[in-house]
């Protein structure tokens, strides 16, 4: 291993003996990396070398590759060396759940709760965005000011007109109905639909179309500052602030995955990553690879050797290429709500790679131009 490995981006395997993958990382120096792991002398480093029969590695054009390939091996082999991090465990969503009476809840699992049995309807997941522990109590917020309510799911609901002659005399399950900060579905407080239209508001709200939440505090604010009762008037000043952020963060979070649909370049033409000669698996020469990429999720990874750039790209390979392209952005686009375990923590991977590495957008170019240079050949 110290005789044949180099100092280039790649991804390496430690394997037992039965060639099992043990352990997988990557590295933007492989040697180095490796050379680190026979001097470690924690506890992990000596039972993962007590195991290991092989190492194995590949060599990748960029720190990119390596991350994505690295990622992507470990859900595929799961190897009992690698701590499996739910990286997007940063994220957080809102539940709306398919109650009757419908409530929001933080989940950082979209999709874990399911519609389930007897739901009376779909439920529906907002975000992502950075998850905080002042989610719960941001939500809590969010109903209190549009009258959702958040009690328990198995609170026995009964809606005003499904009340008959018989129906013994309700009372409210918790002190918000009397606070006037929960219509009372629990007892008969409101209609289906008066309870539905509070649900609506919510969903605009949620959805960045509307700010009525936000003008309520307002006005409470104004009329508590009106009657010099300053200390409310900041209480309300406040609740309206964390409500302003809450859908700051997640309309930003929106836009920022919104964001990422180009081609990304990544790699050197000319061989060097780094400073370093940067000898791909086929021997020195171009690294470059060129990513499709459409809200955060890597559609196509290709090798650009004769892209428009290159003088010795064939118009019939520039079509074919470009059919690939095409095709590739024909595959409809789930919400994000609605991707699996793996593509969203890719997609978070992808996503946090943008946010950490800014500078790298500078090597991107939109779809609709990449595809009009590899058309007309330039
Ligand atoms: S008043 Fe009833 S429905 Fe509203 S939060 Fe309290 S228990 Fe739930």
């Amino acid at each position: 291993m110290r005789a044949e490995a180099e100092n280039h981006p790649g991804v390496y395997r430690f394997l037992g003996p039965r060639g099992e993958v043990l352990y997988v990382g990557k590295s933007v120096q492989v040697r180095t990396r490796l050379l680190s792991w026979l001097r470690g002398d924690d506890r992990k480093s000596a039972e993962l070398l007590r195991v290991t029969r092989d190492v194995a590695w590949d060599y990748v054009g960029s720190e990119f590759e390596a991350l994505l390939r690295e990622f992507r091996l470990i859900r595929e082999l799961r190897p009992r060396f690698n701590v499996v991090h739910r990286r997007d465990r940063r994220f957080a969503w809102i539940r709306l759940t398919p109650e009757a009476a419908p409530r929001l809840v933080a989940t950082l699992r979209p999709g874990a709760g399911g519609s389930g049995r007897g739901a009376r309807r779909t439920e529906r997941i907002f975000g992502p965005f950075p998850a905080r522990r002042s989610l719960p109590r941001d939500l809590a917020e969010l109903a209190t000011v549009v009258g959702l309510r958040d009690c328990a799911g198995t609170t026995p609901m009964v809606f005003a007109d499904q009340m008959s002659f018989w129906t013994p005399e309700l009372a409210p399950g918790c002190a918000r109905a009397e606070l006037g900060s929960c219509p009372a579905p629990c007892a008969a407080g409101c209609s289906e639909s008066a309870y539905e239209e509070r649900v609506r508001e919510a969903v605009a709200f949620l959805e960045g179309r509307s700010d009525a939440p936000l003008a309520i505090l307002e006005i409470r604010m104004r009329e508590a500052a009106g009657r010099e009762a300053f200390e409310i008037a900041a209480r309300y000043r406040d609740r309206m602030e964390r409500l302003a952020r809450l859908r700051d963060r997640m309309t930003e979070t929106r836009s920022r995955i919104e964001r990422l649909t180009f081609v990304y370049e990544t790699g050197e033409e000319d061989g060097k990553e780094d400073g370093e000669a940067a000898d791909g698996p086929g021997g020195p020469g171009s690294t470059r690879r060129h990513h499709l990429i459409r809200r955060g999720q890597v559609l196509l990874s290709f090798d650009p050797a004769g892209e428009p750039a290159t003088s010795g790209f064939t118009s019939a390979a520039r079509a074919r290429l470009a059919a690939r392209i095409r095709d590739a952005l024909r595959a409809p686009t789930p919400p994000l709500a609605e991707l699996d375990d793996a593509a969203r923590e890719e997609l978070f991977l992808v996503t946090r790679w943008f946010r950490s590495h800014p500078l790298e957008e500078t090597r991107t170019t939109t779809i609709p131009r990449y595809l009009a240079a590899l058309e007309a050949g330039g």
